[in-house]
């Protein structure tokens, strides 16, 4: 099974086509191999390429690099999170520790695009959890407490101040963070595919299909070629599980999104010309919505069990036109046809809203599964874990080690039906919200 992306993803098809794409298409022997070219992969080969600039350093992608789930998420590089887990005060200590990372994602990714003069369109411009139910009011009124005892800056608004703000009345109450940026996510990782250093070899189009141990190597087989590596960091994020990796702690979940075309002039006069925003949802399987700086406005409303390698036109079109009416929802002045774009991408969950930073084996090294908040996390990872395979320390690994360990799954079928009856709950509870 090779991973198969859509092509409809507009973050994407922002940018220019690359050049000069590499598969593997012989065998080889490298000191390090890196498995996954996302925010994590290319962090951890930017960071060992520096570490080891005399080692031979290859990072493999099965599509094109930063074209997964990195180069088509919402855009979100988040301080907090509503909806993992935490909203009760019982557990600020594992919530804190949760958001010391948060942090830590976010200087790594402003370091990175300050010392690479990177443009993604970067906005501190904050952001919304709103909901359309005053029910949510309470909910709302545990995380600000949460956000007060943790000195994150907030306010609690009304639907009159977020209306002024969207410019849409679909929301009654909100909660609005100062932390929390925006950006576009294709130009962060491409810029990151750019910042590779002259010794990490990038092959693309390369899907591992399968990898042992033999005593202290380890052995990759590709389609046209395989690799022989001293050391080995796997990270696949939503793709872990295919290769074996912790496959009783994480699950792959499948999520689409489409985006408008920017609106005229007269559109966006028609909503309010408000400033460039994101609104995330209170309850987990609502939508997040954001409008982006060139004024297209992107919505994410599903979350599923599916096949994480491909999923049909068809069954993107029927997630489209269910985004359209989310998009209806909060703005019926805008026409039917205004949809340019919907793509899926696969991000990895655990049970607890744990992340996988682990040495697996010697030599064997995994980072992922950031529970869809894996911008900053993924970057941060990727750094960290690089450090770690080198045998060293640092205050980000140590603060790493201190959240809890992802919770064990159970086998299938077991694990799908829960999933799925999960999520159907969740979204049944969300309803008004997708
Ligand atoms: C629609 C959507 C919205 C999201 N919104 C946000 C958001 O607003 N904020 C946020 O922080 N996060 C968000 N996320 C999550 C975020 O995108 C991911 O957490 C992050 O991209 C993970 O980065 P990664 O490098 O670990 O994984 P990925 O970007 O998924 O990279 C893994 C790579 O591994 C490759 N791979 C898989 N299997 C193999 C194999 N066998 N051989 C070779 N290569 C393989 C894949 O092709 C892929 O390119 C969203 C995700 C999606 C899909």
């Amino acid at each position: 099974m090779e991973v198969e992306n859509d092509k409809g993803c507009s973050w994407i098809n922002d940018l220019n086509s690359r050049t000069n794409i590499k598969s593997i298409n012989s065998d080889e022997d490298c000191d390090w191999l890196i498995i996954g070219a996302g925010y994590t992969g290319l962090s951890a080969a930017r960071k060992l390429g520096k570490l080891h600039p005399n080692q031979k350093i290859i990072l493999v992608d099965a599509q094109l690099a930063g074209e997964g789930a990195s180069g088509r998420n919402s855009g979100y590089l988040v301080d907090t999170t509503l909806n993992d887990g935490f909203t009760s005060n019982k557990d600020l200590e594992n919530y804190k520790k949760k958001t010391d990372i948060y942090a830590f994602g976010i200087e790594v990714v402003k370091k990175f695009i300050k010392e690479y003069q990177v443009d993604c369109d970067w906005n501190e411009s904050g952001k919304y959890f709103a909901s359309s139910k005053k029910e949510d009011r309470n909910i709302l009124n545990n995380f600000s407490y949460t956000l007060s005892r943790l000195g994150f800056e907030h306010s609690l608004l009304e639907r009159d101040e977020l209306f002024n703000r969207l410019g849409t009345s679909f929301y009654n109450i909100g909660i609005y963070t100062r932390g929390g940026i925006l950006i576009h996510p294709g130009k962060l990782v491409r810029a990151m595919i750019d910042a590779l250093p002259y010794n990490v070899i990038l092959y693309e189009n390369s899907y591992l299909l399968n990898w042992y141990k033999e005593k202290d190597v380890v052995l990759c087989q590709f389609n046209n070629g395989n690799i022989k590596t001293k050391k080995i960091i796997f990270a696949t994020n939503g793709f872990l599980k295919s290769l074996g990796i912790k496959s009783n702690y994480n699950f792959p979940i499948t999520l689409t999104a489409s985006m408008t075309r920017r609106l005229s002039d007269k559109e966006f006069e028609n909503i309010g010309k408000p400033k460039e925003w994101g609104v995330l949802p209170v309850k987990p399987m609502g939508a997040t919505v954001r409008l982006t700086k060139d004024k297209r406005i992107l919505i994410r409303n599903t979350a599923e069990v599916h096949n994480p390698f491909k999923m049909s036109s068809k069954n993107l079109k029927k997630r489209s036109i269910n985004q359209k009416i989310g998009i209806k929802k909060r703005f019926p002045q805008l026409p039917d046809d205004i949809i340019q774009s919907s793509w899926s991408g696969i991000v990895s969950r655990t049970r607890n809203s744990s992340q996988i930073f682990e040495k697996i084996d010697k030599n064997i090294f995994a980072a992922g599964c950031y529970n869809g908040s894996g911008i900053g996390v993924g970057t941060l990872f990727g750094e960290q874990i690089a450090l770690k395979a080198s045998n060293e320390i640092s205050l980000e690994i140590k603060t790493i080690e201190k959240i809890n360990k992802p919770t064990w799954l159970p086998p299938e079928p077991f694990l799908s039906m829960g999933i799925k009856s999960r999520l159907l709950y969740e979204r049944l509870i969300a309803r008004s919200e997708i």
